[in-house]
């Protein structure tokens, strides 16, 4: 088992669906992502909240003995995020961003978590993303996520961090806002072209595909009959992609296609309630028994 690092935005988030609303609930890319992930291995989070941020928030990371030895509390506001979705809760759309204590946010990292093998750029400002990677000695494993906040605002810089990832995990709309093109093999192509080796779309509801070179594999998501918030269904398939590779250690195909299924079997979850409370509630077992039920819904004969 190998350790694994994210930064990321941990974030207070306002959502509304058609089947309810939340306001100033625990979200982040960084927080879904590492308590997922937390079920795997052990994870390091590099981050900053604000003096206005609940201590029982972190205390839920602790728990699952995620190391926040690199969560900064600045003076100031955390980071805050407004979302909502109609009927299709595949399509966010961001109501409002505040970057709060984010806006001049300098990672520090504790001199252990320089040599962490495996390395999650959570969706956050590609020049933070790129400041981590500076910090430390180059991971076995470095995957991205990113938004379209982040790609019409620094394509410069995500350009520049994109040149020096193994893997890029990214939705599907993001994909094609990324590439600048609306077939999705083509702008998966497009993205291995400037740099990663595997490219791993997320689609909401129609699963996930991976594109390496010259091979695709594809994932459905869990069918469920109840969807009540998508929000973090992104960061936490990540949680569950990279946890189950730091997990096994090994990088080869075979591990790449199963950590797509636990990282569908990690999101199935999240998306059954608001906020982390479905993950809050979640047992090992209950991954595991996914995990099972996946392997039978894509299996066929030759
Ligand atoms: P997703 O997995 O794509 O649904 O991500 C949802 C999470 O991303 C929410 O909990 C937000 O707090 C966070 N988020 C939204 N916008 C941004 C942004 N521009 N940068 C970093 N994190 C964000």
């Amino acid at each position: 088992m190998a350790e694994l690092l994210v930064v990321g935005s941990v974030a207070l988030d306002s959502i509304r669906t058609p089947f309810g609303e939340a306001a100033d609930v625990l979200g982040g890319s960084a927080t879904y992502f590492a308590y997922a992930a937390s079920f795997f291995t052990q994870v390091r989070l590099v981050a900053v909240v604000g003096a206005d941020f609940p201590g029982s928030h972190l205390d839920l990371l602790a728990r699952r003995r995620v190391d926040l030895a690199g969560l900064q509390v600045s003076s100031g506001e955390t980071f805050r995020w407004a979302g909502e979705y109609g009927y299709d809760l595949n399509e966010a759309k961001t109501v409002d961003t505040r970057l709060g204590v984010f806006a001049d946010f300098r990672p520090a990292l504790p001199s252990h978590f320089r040599t962490t093998p495996f390395l999650f750029l959570a969706n956050i400002d590609p020049e933070l993303q790129l400041d981590v990677l500076r910090k430390v000695e180059r991971p076995k494993l470095i995957a991205l996520d990113t938004m379209n906040f982040w790609i019409q605002g620094k394509r410069e810089a995500l350009q520049r961090v994109l040149a020096e990832v193994d893997a890029v995990v990214i939705n599907d709309t993001e994909a094609r806002m990324l590439a600048q093109e609306p077939n999705l093999i083509k702008a998966a192509r497009a993205i291995l072209g400037y740099g990663p080796k595997t490219v791993v779309v997320k689609r909401g509801e129609y699963g996930a595909l991976m594109a390496t070179d010259g091979r695709f594999f594809f994932a459905p998501a869990f069918p469920l009959e109840s969807v009540f918030d998508p929000t973090g269904a992104g960061d936490t398939f990540a949680g569950g992609f990279m946890g189950c590779l730091a997990r096994a250690g090994t990088m080869d195909e075979a591990s790449f296609r199963r950590a797509i299924v636990y990282g569908s079997v990690m999101a199935s979850f999240t998306v059954e309630d608001f906020s982390l409370s479905r993950l809050l509630r979640l047992e090992a077992s209950e991954i595991e028994e996914r995990y099972r039920g996946f392997r039978e819904m894509m299996h066929f004969e030759h």
